[in-house]
């Protein structure tokens, strides 16, 4: 079930004040609607009635997607205070499914059932991502993995440049790709590597799960560094 709740929200334009929806979960089967609005990056935008100025209002909710099992908590606090309590928050929970006796109680606790994918992301780029992935079948993991074998590959070829981040994405022809962006605003794009995808996925995936935090897990560039060590034995 989604869930939200009803707040005052005054308009840095005009000074307006106004009620607003802010969402503390989204189900993507119950409410499509919020679904399509995540994707569209709408999802954060709040028009006034006043004046009609869109101003982006972030804050951190739960993504839920029944039909890819997928449950993401994007974490949105500017402020470094409520963003390390947000996480602690999510944190306590992962801790007490880490240290559950049973993997029953552990699934009990961490509200998912079997088949679950539960990740932590910090932005809104990083939440659409995870949702694009799931819904083309892929595992999250290997996607990461795969971004640090790229990485490697393209080394000199990114001297001088300096990276924000790389993105796993699907255009609207369905073309997958990864999208590198530069602290200068700039983008670049690789057709994705699918062959890599089947051969990693045949060599490694039995072996990611023992290395996988249960519980909230943040999956991603770092991890896949670390991912790497520890499979290798380093
Ligand atoms: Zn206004």
């Amino acid at each position: 079930m989604s869930q939200h709740h009803t707040e005052t929200y005054t308009c840095p334009k005009c000074g307006h004040a106004q009620e607003m929806q802010y969402w503390d979960s989204v189900n993507a089967q119950l409410d499509p609607e919020m679904h399509e609005k995540i994707m569209n990056r709408e999802f954060f935008d709040q028009k006034c009635d006043e004046c009609g100025a869109v101003v982006r209002i972030m804050y951190t909710f739960l993504y839920h997607n029944m039909e890819h099992k997928l449950m993401v908590y994007m974490i949105a606090e500017t402020d470094p205070e409520k963003q390390k309590e947000a996480i602690d928050k999510i944190n306590e929970l992962s801790d007490m499914v880490e240290n559950a006796p049973t993997d029953e109680l552990a699934s009990l606790l961490s509200g998912m059932s079997d088949g679950y994918t539960n990740r932590i992301v910090a932005d809104y780029n990083g939440l659409i991502e995870k949702i694009i992935i799931a819904n083309n079948g892929f595992d999250d993991r290997l996607i990461e993995i795969i971004k640090a074998i790229v990485m490697s590959r393209l080394g000199d070829a990114l001297k001088g440049k300096t990276l924000d981040a790389i993105y796993y994405d699907e255009n609207a022809e369905g073309e997958r790709a990864l999208v590198f962006v530069f602290d200068d605003g700039k983008t670049a794009a690789i057709d994705f590597p699918a062959d890599l995808y089947d051969e990693l996925k045949e060599k490694l995936l039995p072996d990611l799960d023992p290395i996988t935090p249960k519980g909230y897990a943040v999956i991603d560039y770092s991890w896949a560094l670390g991912a790497f060590a520890e499979m290798s034995g380093t």
